[in-house]
């Protein structure tokens, strides 16, 4: 079986020695780049499977290279990896397509749980893509997910969602109905077992999923909120 690429992009030398040295014990290849511009060209000519990128680089920031990834219209799961611990900065992360953050100084094995996690979702994604069928159709009324061809349309229009946004909605709208706290949506969605830090991120993609799919995402009525409990689907009547 082919080793997973790991692409570690991070000026701190001690940093990438250990993120490299846990990460080829688990038996992931590992390329590395010291600052964003070349952590970008990486990314994009060798195709990685995960990519760990520190926000604080030289001549190019992680956020411009996360930024560019998405633009370029990779789906690489991009772990942020920051010193850095104000909220807005990891929002803004996520905001600009990375799949999830890791504050420093972290624990190897938080970290490379959610490596682990990571590469397993896209692996899951691009599997299902292969196995086109019918019953690969949720019909929701206005809204289709076609989970074969990893698409969303409304009204018959295709919707551009993220693999992370995609993987929520179509959990709630496969489940419709049914009332999913942030932490289970962590551990369904994320993949994250046992999760028990923030879920903030499940907010951000809620929020973000809303304003692509809602007619109103001030006054949703696909993914409604539950206070206190969490989220739901709610098909068309
Ligand atoms: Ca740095």
């Amino acid at each position: 079986m082919d080793r997973k690429k790991v692409l570690i992009v991070e000026d701190e030398k001690n940093i990438v020695d250990i993120l490299r040295f846990n990460l080829q014990k688990e038996g992931y290849a590992t390329l590395e780049a010291y600052d964003g511009k070349a952590g970008l060209e990486l990314a994009l000519g060798e195709n990685p499977d995960l990519i760990l990128l520190d926000l604080m680089l030289p001549v190019m920031n992680g956020f411009e290279v996360c930024k560019t990834i998405r633009d370029k219209g990779l789906h690489t799961p991009v772990l942020i990896i920051t010193a850095r611990e104000t909220e807005q900065d990891k929002i803004l992360g996520l905001d600009l397509g990375a799949d999830d953050y890791i504050t420093k100084p972290f624990s190897i094995r938080e970290l490379m749980a959610r490596v682990k996690a990571n590469i397993r979702r896209m692996a899951m994604v691009t599997q299902a893509a292969a196995q086109e069928t019918p019953a690969n159709l949720l019909d929701l009324g206005r809204l289709v997910i076609d989970k074969g061809a990893g698409v969303v349309r409304k009204d018959g229009a295709d919707l551009e969602l993220t693999q992370r946004e995609f993987d929520l909605l179509t959990y709630l709208a496969a489940n419709a109905g049914n009332v999913f706290s942030r932490q289970e949506l962590m551990e369904r969605v994320w993949n994250y077992e046992g999760y028990v830090g923030d879920v903030r991120a499940v907010d951000v993609a809620v929020r973000r999923l809303r304003e692509k799919v809602e007619d109103n995402p001030a006054q949703p009525r696909y993914i409604i909120t539950r206070r206190g409990a969490g989220y739901l689907f709610q098909k068309d009547a």
